[in-house]
């Protein structure tokens, strides 16, 4: 099938062209794991896995790396100035920075798994590649790509590549915009970025390593360009991160690779747009204030409404995060659950491949064409209500849409059905008694108080015109 992707690169919707034929290598810029993950952060990565889905439906083999940032960076990442994040964080938490690194790989796993995301080929930790970063900034030196600011550090001059910003369609100008003046003033260009940071003389970091330019750390770019040449090769298909990204940090990372690896390194790259607050502004962790899974389940929510809630948006466009929208969202995912529970629990009859297959195959379409989540969604509301398409059918369809959108409909589902097949203990079933004769007798509060016993004992009533059923509460 077709596939394809809007490539921030040449700025145009494009054909998928794999490097090697029924193979793709896709790199994704991780976490940093300084603070708990935010809901932003894991749209992103929710983002990479319909684009991991997407391209095993289509039968590829993925190789797919996403780092683990856990070197501290600084909190102005774009000029290499500020405090450093992970030595910040350890001091908020009164922990050494090793063990915040991680605290939060470990929070940000729980998330990932529970978000169902399908884990990483190879998921590689900045702190264990400083021997590659290092290796990198001494290639791009022997090129003369570098200078030292004597007490900073080692600097990339981006004034000697020519190619710089084009991600952005930006030129050297263009993108200093968003340079600051200060302690970085000694820079050559105002894009010029560290390479390599020079430890502080007068204080002993908790992170540093030797290197033939002195103890100090890494440039926060420099990771990704190593890590990925390494694990992926020197070219690969697609390298895949926040829309933040693409101005500086990507910037940064062609600017270091393709002097070693010629042009293009990377073919495509995808840019996913932002999850914004309820202010309308950016989630983002620097703010102190920021929502994360454990506000969604400490609501009650199961985190399957969140990776829906963000199916249904595109990754092109910026989402607003509210508990309203989440609400309406539960709702809908808790009756497409029910009615899977239905088929699950129907006579099944035989699936109708000539059905299964043209639906299977629209679904397909609509995740190659750029990704097109909302769309599955559609198919399956249509599908599921048809009334020209057999239970057995429908039942398969839905296996479709777990494996491209991940949403575990068919393990809520079955769970349901367990759930309500599982039979009430006598004492709940005696009270379930009472009620009734309380309802004959018309004396409605005392059916409605045998109602909420019955409730907070974890079961419900269903009432119907045959009598009453007693299921246990999801
Ligand atoms: P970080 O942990 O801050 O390095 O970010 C991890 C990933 O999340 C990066 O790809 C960021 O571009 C992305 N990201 C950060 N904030 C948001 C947001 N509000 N919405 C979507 N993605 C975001
Ligand atoms: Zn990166």
């Amino acid at each position: 099938m077709t596939i394809k992707l809007y490539n921030t690169l040449t700025r145009k919707l494009e054909e998928f062209k794999p490097l090697e034929a029924g193979k793709v290598g896709f790199y994704s810029c991780g976490p940093t794991v300084y603070h708990y993950t935010h809901l932003g952060n894991l749209r992103t990565f929710l983002h990479n896995d319909f684009l991991k889905r997407m391209f095993l439906a289509n039968g590829y083999d993925v190789r797919h790396v996403m780092n683990i940032t856990d070197v501290g960076h600084l909190t102005n990442d774009d000029d290499d100035s500020g405090e450093d994040k992970m030595e910040k964080g350890a001091a908020r938490d009164n922990k050494s920075v090793w063990d915040i690194a991680k605290f939060y790989k470990g929070e940000f796993l729980r998330d990932f798994n529970d978000l169902n995301m399908i884990a990483p080929t190879v998921m590689p930790h900045a702190t264990d590649y400083i021997a590659e970063q290092i290796e990198l900034v001494q290639k791009l030196e022997k090129m003369g790509y570098t200078y030292e600011i004597p007490g900073d550090g080692i600097y990339y001059d981006t004034s000697k590549f020519a190619a710089y910003g084009a991600l952005t369609g930006g030129t050297l100008s263009g993108n200093r915009a968003g340079a600051r003046v200060g302690f970085n003033d000694a820079k050559r260009n105002p894009t010029d970025f560290a390479l390599w940071k020079f430890s502080p003389t007068d204080a002993k970091r908790q992170m540093e390593w030797d290197s033939p330019w002195g103890v100090g750390f890494p440039g926060w770019h420099a990771e990704c360009s190593a890590m990925s040449m390494k694990l992926l090769g020197d070219h690969f298909d697609i390298h895949t991160g926040g829309e933040d990204l693409s101005r500086v940090h990507h910037a940064n990372e062609i600017a270091q690779s393709e002097p070693i690896t010629g042009a293009p390194w990377v073919n495509t790259w995808l840019h996913y747009s932002f999850l914004l607050d309820k202010s309308g502004e950016k989630m983002a962790k620097s703010k102190g204030e920021f929502l994360g899974m454990d506000a969604v389940r400490n609501r009650g929510y199961d985190p399957m409404v969140y990776r829906y809630f963000v199916a249904m948006g595109h990754y092109q466009s910026q989402l607003a995060f509210s508990w309203e929208t989440m609400d309406a969202t539960a709702k809908s995912y808790a009756n497409l659950v029910r009615r899977v529970s239905e088929l699950l629990n129907s006579e099944k009859g035989q699936v109708d491949d000539t059905v299964y297959n043209k639906w299977r195959n629209e679904m397909i379409e609509a995740m190659s064409d750029n990704l097109k989540t909302a769309s599955v969604l559609v198919l399956l509301q249509e599908f599921i209500k048809s009334s020209d398409i057999n239970d057995a059918t429908k039942l398969a369809l839905v296996h479709v849409v777990d494996e491209l959108l991940g949403l575990q409909f068919i393990d809520r589902a079955t769970k349901l059905v367990a759930l309500e097949n599982e039979s009430a203990p006598a004492e709940i079933v005696a009270l379930a008694e009472k009620r009734a004769a309380a309802k004959a007798n018309r004396d409605w509060a005392t059916a409605d108080a045998l109602r909420a016993e019955i409730d907070a004992a974890g079961w419900t009533i269903l009432d119907s015109k045959d009598g009453y059923k007693i299921v246990k509460k999801a």
